[in-house]
């Protein structure tokens, strides 16, 4: 939204960030079915299945700027002089986006940015991956039998060399909270080792699942000590959600929806 409709011109065209949800297009939100239907240029990060931009329209132009369209990575820089432009042109922009755009999405970046240029822009939640990843296979993540909230956390510190807030392992394993950690996989033994250093049990449990609500699903369910193992043994890579806490110790109950994956399973 343009903070400050008074000093800027608001142009005429208009940009949607548009959560695409996890993977499976079915958790797509009727919202967003409608808004993907309304624009003329779809920018595309790599997370979003294909399926999802089956709702656009046809003469849509529809633009890949994540990492596998085309170079190795699409300077944010750029991608928010696109959105300017294009909203500037008067056409109706969605900026697609895995999940939920405001979680670890760069939505807000890229809110801010429309708003300094006095460009109109709205938010279209989509369901993020924290949530629907473990719901998969069966791992409710706030069940308050077992935890007293959810932690969502990043396990990836900013590349870009600008400040950004690295997590405090060491607080979040003594926080009681489960932790869902995207982007931890590389690091994820140095993640793992933080919080039993931290004070959270070596058999805390554990889990990682790539690709989660996707055909290609695969998922190690571990103990918080193995799980870093269990991932490299299983060959288990990005985009991957790792849960941590004994909500974890459910994931069997739903087991029956884990069956339509493969699903390597690890304990120890
Ligand atoms: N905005 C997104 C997150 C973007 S950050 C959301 O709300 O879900 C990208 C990270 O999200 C990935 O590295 C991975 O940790 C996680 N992720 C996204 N989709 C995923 C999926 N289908 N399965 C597992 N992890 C996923």
């Amino acid at each position: 939204m343009n903070k400050h409709p008074d000093i800027f011109p608001r142009a005429a065209g208009k940009i949607y960030l548009i959560g695409a949800g996890p993977g499976d297009p079915e958790l797509l939100t009727l919202k967003a079915v409608r808004v993907l239907g309304l624009c003329d240029v779809l920018l595309v990060d790599d997370l979003v299945d294909r399926a999802v931009l089956a709702h656009a329209r046809p003469v849509a132009r529809i633009v890949r700027v994540g990492k596998r369209g085309g170079c190795r990575s699409t300077p944010q820089a750029f991608i928010e002089r696109l959105m300017r432009r294009c909203a500037r042109a008067g056409l109706t922009v969605g900026r697609v986006k895995g999940g939920d755009p405001f979680v670890f999405g760069r939505g807000g970046e890229e809110m801010q940015a429309m708003a300094r240029a006095g460009v109109s822009c709205e938010v279209v939640n989509g369901l993020s991956a924290g949530i629907a990843v473990p719901a998969s296979l069966g791992v409710p993540v706030t069940h308050r039998d077992l935890a007293c909230g959810v932690t969502f956390v990043t396990g990836h510190a900013r590349a870009d060399g600008q400040p950004g807030r690295e997590a405090d392992w060491p607080a979040l394993a003594r926080c009681g909270t489960t932790l869902v950690i995207y982007m931890g996989m590389r690091t994820l033994d140095v993640i793992t080792r933080a919080l039993i250093d931290g004070g959270l049990p070596a058999d805390t449990p554990a889990c990682a699942i790539q690709n989660g609500t996707r055909g290609n699903q695969r998922s190690v369910v571990a103990t918080l000590s193995t799980l870093a193992t269990a991932v490299s043994a299983a060959g288990l890579g990005s985009p991957a959600i790792v849960v941590i806490g004994e909500v974890v110790s459910l994931a069997d109950a739903a087991s029956g929806l884990d069956l339509l994956h493969e699903s390597a399973r690890m304990s120890g």
